[in-house]
């Protein structure tokens, strides 16, 4: 238009063309968040894709379930006690062989009871478990529940004293009940502090367990919010609740019963060896090896991974940049623009 030389426009705009090429961008992008997630596997932590890594870095709310993860994962029985007539080997032969199936954490620890105390257990029919409630199962004809507390009738509730964990009902009825050691794990109180000074605003605690035991937890591990006595379906509109009133929310948790929270949250973060298999499945970051301290590495490797993702972004178009001014002026030739590329 201005009366320039053709050839020698054409070679500036071919200097542009190649300048403003976005494959720096298109590649160190995602080559950042592989980098990322590949740093997280080594060090035992599995995430399972790169938007997650986003949400992770942006996270101001933690949610826990509350046995098995926020405590112990090894449970053991500490008290059997009797409600009427039938002995605690009883008790102890009834529940352990109603749990035979069960994954769940107390479970476990009934059926170790068991054979430490050399109890044999039944044939049973029929097993099930309702997630978060507690497993049922029929030996003789007759119908045997474990479970807890919100199980017994008004009346029977009203026997309990103390913080036994799990009842076991026949048909309905309450004949006894079983205490478990569900203690804090050494690191949690650390772990909750530290993700306080990572800019966590709440540290909430929703779990299936009663009230009772949930607030000494609570109390001695730094909880900011708990839940308690919920049911899975209670435990998801609980997490609908904290997202709306959140930038994002991480849930950790262990059990079958978790699941549907895990999915639902923006983070799901499961244990690795101790989670269910519903649990892992369902999560989008594992834990492989159970450590919640790794909750804090995740949030951390998240905020440098994106950290860098920014720092490639900038530098990609500051380079192209400088490149397409000196190339339009003439300044800058064809194989400085290749290299800039
Ligand atoms: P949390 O949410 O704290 O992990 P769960 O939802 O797994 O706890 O369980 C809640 C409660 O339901 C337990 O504290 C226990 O009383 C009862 N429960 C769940 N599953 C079982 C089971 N398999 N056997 C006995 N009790 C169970
Ligand atoms: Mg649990």
């Amino acid at each position: 238009i201005f009366g320039g030389t053709f050839s020698v426009w054409l070679y500036r705009a071919l200097v542009c063309l190649v300048a403003s090429c976005p494959c720096a961008i298109v590649i160190s992008v995602p080559l950042a968040f592989f980098a990322g997630i590949g740093g997280a596997s080594k060090r035992g932590i599995m995430i399972k894709g790169g938007k997650y890594i986003e949400s992770v870095a942006k996270a101001d709310c933690f949610v826990f379930d509350k046995t098995g993860t926020l405590t112990n994962g090894k449970i053991k029985v500490t008290k059997v006690t009797s409600y009427g007539e039938m002995s605690e080997n009883d008790i102890l032969k009834f529940s352990a062989t109603a749990e035979e199936y069960s994954a769940h954490p107390i479970a476990q620890a009934i059926k170790q009871k068991a054979k430490l105390e050399n109890v044999e257990t039944l044939k049973a029919d029929d097993y099930q478990e309702k997630a978060g409630n507690g497993v049922t199962a029929i030996i003789d004809g007759k119908n045997y529940t474990v479970g807890h507390i919100g199980l017994l009738s008004e009346e029977d509730k009203k026997k309990i004293t103390d913080d036994t964990s799990v009842f076991l009902l026949i048909d309905g009825k309450l004949v006894g009940g079983i205490t478990v050691n569900d203690t804090i794990r050494t690191e949690t109180p650390k772990v909750l502090k530290n993700l306080k000074e990572l800019g966590a605003k709440d540290l909430v605690m929703l779990t299936g367990d009663n009230k009772k035991k949930a607030e000494s937890v609570a109390k001695l591990t730094g909880i900011t919010k708990l839940f308690s006595n919920l049911l899975p379906n209670e435990k998801v509109k609980h997490m609908e609740e904290l997202k709306k009133s959140h930038k994002a929310t991480v849930f950790v948790g262990d059990g079958i019963n978790d699941a549907p929270v895990l999915t639902r949250a923006d983070i799901g973060i499961a244990m690795g060896s101790l989670g269910s298999d519903a649990a892992i499945e369902a999560a989008d970051v594992v834990l492989m090896d159970d450590d919640i301290r790794k909750i804090a590495s995740t949030v951390l490797i998240s905020r440098k991974t994106l950290r860098i993702v920014k720092q490639n972004i900038v530098f990609a178009l500051a380079v192209k940049a400088v490149v397409l001014l000196l190339g339009a002026i003439g300044v800058a030739n064809m194989w400085e623009a290749v290299f800039a590329d």
